[in-house]
């Protein structure tokens, strides 16, 4: 599986998009665009490459990881899905973009389907399995490939750095466990895609994270 990386908005944030080859179908995580180059930016590399978008994943709702996404659905027929905990957030969006002084559209956004920890998705005859990782939002979701050995977290967990746990529903103790018990667990040489900066490993995370 192919994984593209395209970092946007203000926040500097990861979307990924998973495809395995031109003419297929692809899976696009935590599309925050906000302006329309944006989404120029986005909508041209599926086109492009004649993609069929079978599903949008948010890792969370938080407004740089989401607010492309009801676009997105819109654009291409799709279903938004999340972690059932994070529909209060996304119902949040306004409020959101208020407390980050955003000037973007801010409509609430509805999940369309929940994903819970041990759902698997499939595309190109590989799985993507979903783990429930909470702490830095409530619902925060990673999702796991384990041919491709790759793991995209979201906030969870960034290279020597870790999610914040100031913004409603977050809590330190949660993530930290969650690293500990959902991430670091994985192999060694999986790749750890974080929403944030760039690709670290669970093994450097082990050794060089000041936080774990
Ligand atoms: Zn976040």
């Amino acid at each position: 599986m192919k994984i593209s990386r395209f970092t946007m908005n203000p926040f500097g944030m990861n979307c990924y998009i998973l495809w395995s080859a031109p003419g297929g179908e692809c899976i696009v995580i935590d599309p925050g665009m906000m302006l329309d180059s944006e989404r120029e930016m986005i909508s041209s590399f599926i086109d492009g490459n004649k993609l069929t978008v079978k599903h949008i994943l948010l890792t969370h709702c938080h407004i740089d990881h989401a607010c492309g996404a009801k676009w997105l659905a819109q654009r291409y027929g799709v279903e938004i899905e999340a972690g059932a905990d994070e529909a209060v957030i996304a119902q949040s969006m306004p409020l959101q973009a208020q407390r980050f002084g955003l000037k973007i559209d801010s409509t609430p956004l509805s999940i369309d389907n929940t994903l819970a920890e041990g759902d698997i998705i499939t595309l190109a005859g590989e799985d993507i399995k979903v783990l429930e990782t909470p702490g830095h939002s409530p619902g925060s979701l990673s999702f796991y490939f384990p041919d491709s050995e790759v793991v995209v977290t979201g906030d969870v967990i960034f290279q020597s750095s870790i999610g914040r746990t100031d913004l409603p529903g977050g809590s330190f103790s949660q993530l930290i466990d969650v690293i500990k018990t959902k991430i670091l667990t994985l192999p060694t040489d999986t790749v750890i895609a974080p929403g944030h900066g760039d690709t670290t490993t669970v093994g450097d995370e082990k050794i060089y994270n000041p936080y774990i």
